[in-house]
């Protein structure tokens, strides 16, 4: 569920017409409901509650969505960080996350970044490979630290989705085999720098079929009471994100509840403290992409092309992964009116830039403003300013306010960022 809906005729976003956000920032523009945000996170939340000992850990994955305030919004109801760079730590930090409730993931953290985690002190670092391990433990040996640590675990299981968000193949770069961890697990427990507290596993984002996870986790479950036989000490057990949101075009993911019933039949006996980290299924559905249509262009061989002023540098979604996203137009149309099919493009130039091909939509026209439905995960937190197109703007409504947070750079803050090299 989510607060987007429609009032006196015009989409609006909790108690604000998106039309009144247009007007007031310009297009394109992200716009975030707040009790959307809540919604989510509390949802989540309260499923998985309850689940392992003591209280989980709900890390939101901060990049599906890295804006402060909604990172505050959900810190500010207790939720942790997932991150993957000593940017997300910042952020975190600067929203107001206690460093205990973050957690540090990543194949490739640098040298300078493990330092930064450690001094921070944050809860855990979820280690990928042999040779992240032998770093941090120096690093942290010499700063006199034992690092709490979980070994990101590859358990081989094929999450379906896109295949550039599935991450849990044996193929994949991310985490160690089921053997590998083992071996690393006890190697760990004798380095000076690192003390191994847990596992860690995530096996892809958008997952709607809960079977994959279930098998994942079971396959995580078989490992802690290996490493306990061993003699080995584990007291957490990170199970990732990947819980799917709902989007237009998918058969609705399983709710957190069927999700939390799945963890606790896998996994809910081990005495273990669990991490999750999700992002999109709490963000997604709780952010549109606000655009306006800059021309209708129709084509004698007849193609007919929206072109509007959002491209894929502001939502790269339906370029890098084929995604569908749900457009609508703000102003509601007749129940009768005519559908046209269009293409729907940006101004970038890359035929890649193109949002969706024949898609039916109500009659527009140049001037009209359409919304990017389930744009809050993976889009503003993906843009860039490809084409020299200013960075797109973030607004966050909260019932009937609404407030810039993240404004759009002008040119010349564009231009100011880049000296000259003084040869030149
Ligand atoms: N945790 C890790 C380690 C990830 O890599 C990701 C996404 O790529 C997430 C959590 C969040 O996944 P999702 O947004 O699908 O919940």
């Amino acid at each position: 569920m989510n607060h987007f809906g429609a009032r006196g005729g015009e989409l609006a976003c909790e108690g604000v017409p998106l039309a009144r956000i247009a007007e007031a920032v310009g297009t394109p523009v992200y716009v975030y409901s707040t009790a959307t945000l809540q919604r989510h996170f509390t949802v989540f939340r309260d499923a998985v509650r309850g689940l392992g000992r003591p209280e989980p850990l709900v890390a939101y994955a901060v990049k599906a969505n890295s804006n402060l305030s909604v990172l505050k919004i959900l810190i500010d109801l207790g939720a942790g960080a997932d991150t993957v760079s000593e940017g997300e730590i910042r952020r975190a930090l600067a929203a107001g996350a206690s460093p205990e409730r973050i957690v540090f993931s990543g194949v490739g953290k640098t040298a300078a970044e493990l330092a930064f985690a450690i001094d921070v002190g944050v809860a855990e670092i979820n280690v990928e490979s042999e040779p992240e391990l032998d770093l941090l433990s120096t690093i942290a040996a010499e700063k006199g630290v034992r690092q709490a640590i979980a070994i990101r675990v590859n358990p081989d299981v094929a999450a379906g989705g896109h295949a550039k968000i599935s991450t849990g193949q044996a193929d994949s770069k991310f985490g160690v085999s089921m053997s590998e961890a083992e071996r690393l697990y006890a190697k760990a427990s004798n380095l000076a720098g690192v003390r191994p507290v847990g596992v860690a596993c995530h096996i892809g984002s958008q997952i709607t079929d809960l079977a994959p996870m279930a098998a994942a986790f079971g396959k995580m479950r078989d490992l802690v009471g290996r490493l306990r036989a061993e003699g080995l000490n584990v007291e957490r057990l990170d199970l990732g994100g990947g819980l799917g949101a709902p989007y237009f075009d998918q058969p609705d993911p399983p709710s957190p509840e069927i999700y939390a019933d799945m963890v606790a039949k896998a996994v809910g006996d081990l005495d273990v403290q669990l991490a999750f980290e999700p992002g999109r299924m709490i963000v997604a559905n709780a952010g549109v992409l606000l655009s306006r249509v800059i021309h209708v262009h129709e084509r004698p061989e007849g193609r007919r092309f929206l072109v509007l002023d959002a491209a894929m540098n502001d939502l790269v979604r339906p370029a890098m992964y084929e995604a569908f996203h749900d457009i609508r137009p703000v102003r509601e149309p007749s129940a009768n009116a005519a559908l046209e099919t269009y293409d729907v493009v940006g101004p970038v130039c890359e035929t890649g830039d193109t949002f969706a091909r024949a898609r039916l939509l109500p009659a527009l026209a140049s001037g009209d403003l359409v919304a990017f439905m389930s744009a809050g995960a993976y889009g503003a937190a993906m843009a860039s300013e490809y084409n020299t197109r200013p960075l797109v703007p973030e607004v966050l409504v909260d019932g009937d306010k609404f407030a810039v947070i993240r404004p759009r750079p002008s040119y010349d803050e564009i231009l100011a960022a880049e000296p000259i090299a003084p040869w030149l």
